[in-house]
């Protein structure tokens, strides 16, 4: 077995070599610890001989690799919310969608009036939302990858604005229970929502 020591202040075994370290990490505090490592210094053994090596160069290449791969990770992190919003469903790969183009126009008022509903909405500069506004009619266009169906709920979450509580829901023309669950499907689909006040 190794041979062992004890540690002067709370006696318990430790290893020669590990003394100094044990002083440092269990008594920071007590007043003994200093007076007992300059003694303990310069004891042989009490510090493991570091093994000789060639000392560890970093290369420049080393350095602009770590750079890129940071900042590769950083831009990962942060560039698609800074430059297109964090997008509410996956991005369709391509105009048009590829299983399903359909297009349904809303429209909303209030009692301060019409309520525009802007161009763009679902485009940003890396993704087009399967649910999304080319121009300002009000012409919602629903463009799919997948057999998933799109809501108007989903259309205000890709908007950014809360669905609320609308007065009054006409869905081609008939008055329906206001609800965000409504399917959107192809034109001549027109919904419209009435609002006391848009929210
Ligand atoms: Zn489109
Ligand atoms: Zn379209």
């Amino acid at each position: 077995m190794a041979k062992m020591d004890r540690c002067p202040i709370c006696n318990v075994a430790v290893k020669p070599e590990n003394l100094i370290r044990h002083l440092n990490d269990n008594h920071p505090r007590h007043p003994d610890r200093p007076g007992l490592l300059e003694k303990l210094k310069e004891e042989p053994g009490r510090i493991r001989k570091r093994q000789a090596g060639r000392p560890f160069r970093v290369r420049r290449w080393q350095i602009a690799l770590v750079a890129v791969i940071v900042m590769g990770g950083l831009s990962v992190v942060y560039l698609p919310p800074l430059l297109s919003g964090t997008p509410v469903f996956p991005c369709i790969r391509q105009e048009g969608g590829l299983l399903y183009h359909w297009h349904t126009d809303l429209s909303i008022s209030s009692a301060a009036g019409s309520v525009s509903i802007p161009a763009g909405i679902g485009i940003g500069a890396f993704c087009l939302e399967p649910i999304h506004t080319h121009d300002a009619t009000g012409r919602i266009h629903i463009e799919s990858d997948t057999a998933h169906r799109y809501s108007i709920g989903d259309f205000f979450r890709v908007w950014g604005k809360s669905f609320g509580s609308p007065t009054a829901m006409h869905v081609n023309g008939t008055a329906e229970t206001p609800s965000p669950d409504v399917i959107l499907y192809d034109l001549p689909e027109t919904i419209h929502l009435q609002y006391d006040s848009f929210p």
